[in-house]
């Protein structure tokens, strides 16, 4: 089990996703669910400051999330979210989600069942805290507020998103306070966690040291 978490924009998707794929490990995005169940939230009309609504409207949904070389398909239900999970509108909404004790607990289990079978890379906020407090290697990444905006600001606009640095920033910056002052599994580093601090690094470095790490740790071989 690799256990990958850090706050957003420090590249931990392309990252995980890639170092999954040079292990011949499977990639399991825990940030995909909690999308969906915000989306169903949304979907359902519920006040995002009424945890109880949240629980009950996210409760039975089937949530799936597969990824091969090229891309990740999510489904709600029987629905192609893919692309809707990434909208402005649930990125806003998914720390409220996520802050809801029964909604991280139904997806905690979800991930623990999923991992069952061989070798695993997940990445999320509480994996190394919570979800796999045994995994063989735990890696935080980091990076500054800014470096993390500007990523996340051309991506947007790769994606033919329109997009503003300063809201981008704000908006980074607000997610992290929520993430990390939450009561229920805030986002902190695991105290064996190897932290490695992205700001002036590429990815395929950043790649190379996880991999290098996982051979060292767990003796895979990629
Ligand atoms: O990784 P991504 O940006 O898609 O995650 C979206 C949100 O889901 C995070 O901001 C956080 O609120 C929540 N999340 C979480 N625990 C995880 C993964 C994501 O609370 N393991």
């Amino acid at each position: 089990m690799i256990a990958i978490d850090g706050p957003a924009g420090t590249g931990k998707s392309s990252v995980s996703r890639r170092v999954a794929a040079a292990l011949g490990a499977n990639y399991i995005d825990t940030g995909a669910m909690y999308r969906v169940a915000t989306l169903r939230a949304l979907r359902a009309g519920v006040a995002l400051d009424d945890p109880e609504a949240i629980d009950k409207a996210t409760e039975g949904v089937r949530i799936s999330v597969t990824n091969d070389a090229e891309k990740q398909v999510v489904l709600m239900d029987d629905d192609d979210v893919s692309d809707e999970i990434r909208r402005d509108e649930v990125t806003r909404a998914v720390s409220a989600v996520s802050a809801v004790p029964a909604v991280r607990a139904r997806l905690v289990q979800a991930q623990r069942d999923q991992a069952q079978t061989g070798l695993s890379v997940l990445e999320g906020r509480d994996i190394g805290t919570v979800v796999f407090p045994d995994a063989e290697l735990k890696v935080y990444l980091t990076a500054t507020p800014e470096a993390r905006a500007q990523r996340r600001h051309e991506q947007n606009i790769a994606a033919g998103m329109d997009s503003d640095y300063q809201t981008v920033l704000a908006d980074v910056i607000r997610r992290d306070h929520l993430d990390s002052t939450r009561s229920t599994s805030p986002l902190r580093p695991a105290d064996d966690a190897v932290q490695v601090d992205t700001t002036d690094l590429g990815i395929e470095e950043v790649i190379a040291k996880l991999v290098e790490l996982a051979r060292n740790r767990i003796g895979v071989e990629a």
